[in-house]
């Protein structure tokens, strides 16, 4: 089956051309878990062919012999990567998930032994020394190539090359690692009753309980997040706050720490000062200082705002809690999201609970998907064309609604289940770019978010967060059907880092617009949109809260940018100590959050500053372009195109 797979897919993604999803990526979701790994190792073969081919061109290089093969190689890479390595994120089958685990191992360390090829990487060299003309993508593909071999080293002498290879294998053996931990967590803690005073009927009636009768709490998000806002017993909150910050402690802080440890070496044998360096030399900020001044700076002009707003929960807190006048008020991390839901619930007359009634799940998703289609001139339909990998992973297809002419797929998978992805993302699991006879790969993406299911008495009713979250998500996915590279390397969201979220965070801006909320809305017993007066107060909300929010991120993306600026660190140490200093109230004793943040293995490392970066650019389009018109198809449709080219347009704003 394995070789049978490998054939199939390589000659279709030669071929290319036709109107529907060339290489049917899902008709491989039911791989049995060996086919998966002995399918990664035959590719690993021909893989490995394709570089000694490339390699013997050295003495004649021409496009074709040298950067074209690589090209090919590249397509072939993502999108068996998605075949054999996605099913980790949604199978419902341990061993499969096991297996593409496995795979993914097989295919990082493949990535690693591809990417250090100096036999290639001369080639690619002599090629260049033949002055030949490039435009366009073939030119940047040229230089990116260049300069990612430089970046593993291979311009430096051999000891060093082998070094740094041997850093990026265990690097990503131990990313790898690090997501399984978490996926994997099956933490459960159990309250009765009472220790769940506060919570609405409806999410207890959703729970399991056990043998005597008390009440089943995992630590996945419809859980987790409910019960810090609404629980009115703080050793509740405590419990799931210490445990959530606990997941994976003791396998994953090692992890992080090495990971640290490994970069600043890899950094520093590569001529960098730190990995911060290395990483943000190719980004948009340039340097690590330019970095932490922007979040310095972003952080100091909101600090009167995150005194007040701290005031402000503190008398809450010393209400609710009976405190003395006489007495001071400690602000605990379990006490943050429930005062905040207070904030929001006194202060701006937004209560969540109520306004969820109005945003069921079904509703959400056609209005989101009408809103979409009338913004970005799309048609999206229901489609049988993609095989599903579970009876909740939804398909579509989508075309541009005036040529009809076909953009690409997508699958959407929304609940939790046990071992599925955790959070919410976003894949692209097939590019949209040329094959090498002519033809175009249809793109086909995958939403995977982890909304409530829905209940006994109610449907899933979405929280206005997780419909903002649902919003970015579809952001993503619709950047990459909407893309149109040439090749594979440059499709959809393969741009700058600290650019990628720019697209989705811009059309998060529908989700507090009025006309937006009514198409988007109905109650679920009633069928009423959501009133007038909820939806002014929700609008105004948009400020709530803003200053401890916002740095809350600022806390992450500076513990970002600290831990990869030095060559070791003690992660929970670390956290604490910023968690009080930029956020002022402590981080759960004994905890650490670092071992649960997957973003410092999942691409972010020394970039999760770009979602307050690009934040900052996000504003400015909305501002300038869709504010008081947000459905003109027209604007709508000018923003489509620009996604064609986003990355060298991330370039030039840079500039400015
Ligand atoms: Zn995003």
């Amino acid at each position: 089956m394995a070789t049978a797979l490998l054939g199939e897919v390589l000659t279709k993604l030669k071929r290319g051309g036709g109107d529907g999803p060339l290489i049917e990526c899902g008709r491989w979701w039911d791989m049995s878990a060996p086919a998966i790994v002995e399918a990664a190792k035959a590719f690993s073969d021909t893989a490995l062919e394709t570089c000694a081919k490339i390699a013997a061109a050295k003495e004649k290089p021409t496009w074709d012999s040298v950067c074209a093969l690589k090209t090919q190689l590249d397509l072939q890479f993502h999108v068996l990567d998605s075949i054999l390595t996605f099913p980790q994120h949604v199978s419902t089958n341990e061993e499969v998930r096991k297996a593409a685990r496995e795979a993914d191992k097989i295919l990082s360390d493949l990535r690693v032994d591809i990417s250090s090829r100096h036999d290639v990487y001369l080639a690619f060299q002599a090629f260049e020394d033949t002055k030949q003309e490039l435009h366009g993508e073939e030119k940047r593909y040229l230089d990116r190539t260049l300069r990612d071999y430089r970046r593993v080293g291979l311009h430096l002498d051999e000891e060093t090359r082998n070094k740094v290879k041997e850093i990026n294998k265990r690097c990503a053996t131990l990313g790898i690692q690090l997501s399984e931990n978490l996926s994997e967590d099956k933490t459960k803690l159990y309250f009765t009753k009472d220790q769940l005073q506060g919570m609405p009927d409806d999410f207890l009636s959703g729970l399991n309980n056990d043998s005597e009768g008390k009440f089943e709490l995992t630590l996945k998000y419809p859980h987790y997040r409910p019960v810090m806002r609404l629980c009115q017993v703080p050793d509740t909150r405590k419990r799931m706050e210490n445990a959530f910050t606990s997941r994976c402690i003791d396998t994953n802080t090692p992890i992080i720490e090495e990971l640290v440890r490994l970069r600043h070496e890899k950094a520093q044998l590569l001529g960098y000062k730190t990995h911060a360096h290395f990483i943000t030399e190719e980004r948009m900020a340039k340097t690590p200082e330019t970095v932490v001044e922007f979040l310095k700076d972003l952080g100091n002009r909101l600090t009167p705002l995150q005194d007040k707003e701290l005031e402000t929960i503190k008398a809450l807190k010393r209400e609710q809690e009976s405190i003395a006048a006489s007495d001071d008020v400690a602000l605990n991390p379990w006490d943050i999201s429930f005062y905040l839901n207070k904030v929001e619930k006194e202060q701006f007359q937004v209560d969540h609970q109520k306004i969820k009634e109005y945003f069921p799940l079904d509703t959400v998703t056609k209005g989101l998907m009408a809103i979409y289609e009338d913004v970005l001139s799309l048609r999206i339909e229901e489609t049988a064309a993609l095989e599903k990998w579970h009876d909740e992973d939804m398909t579509f297809k989508v075309s541009d609604k005036e040529s009809g002419k076909l953009l690409g797929y997508f699958h959407l998978d929304l609940h939790p289940r046990e071992g599925k992805y955790s959070h919410a993302a976003c894949w692209g699991l097939q590019p949209s770019c040329a094959t090498a006879d002519g033809g175009r790969l249809v793109p086909v993406a995958a939403l995977l978010c982890n909304f409530s299911r829905p209940t006994d008495s109610a449907p899933a009713l979405l929280l206005h967060d997780e419909v903002e979250t649902f919003f970015h998500e579809f952001g993503h996915g619709m950047h990459q059907l909407c893309s149109l590279a040439q090749l594979a390397i440059f499709a959809g969201t393969k741009v700058e880092r600290d650019f990628v979220e720019l697209p989705s965070q811009m059309l998060e801006n529908w989700v507090w617009e009025k006309d937006a909320l009514l198409r988007m809305s109905a109650h679920y017993q009633t069928g009423e949109k959501l009133p007038d007066e909820l939806i002014s107060a929700l609008i105004k909300s948009r400020v709530a809260n803003a200053g401890i929010l916002t740095k809350r991120q600022i806390l992450y993306a500076t513990f970002d940018q600290t831990i990869h600026s030095q060559p070791e660190v003690n992660t929970a140490e670390l956290f604490a100590e910023l968690c009080t200093e930029i956020c002022r109230y402590p981080a759960s004793p004994n905890t650490n959050f670092a071992a649960s943040f997957g973003h410092l293995a999942g691409g972010y490392d020394a970039q999760y500053y770009g979602y307050l970066w690009s934040e900052v650019f996000s504003a400015d389009v909305y501002e300038t372009r869709f504010k008081g018109h947000i459905f003109d198809t027209a604007i709508g449709r000018e923003y489509r195109e620009k996604w064609k080219q986003a990355s060298q347009q991330a370039k030039k704003k840079n500039k400015k």
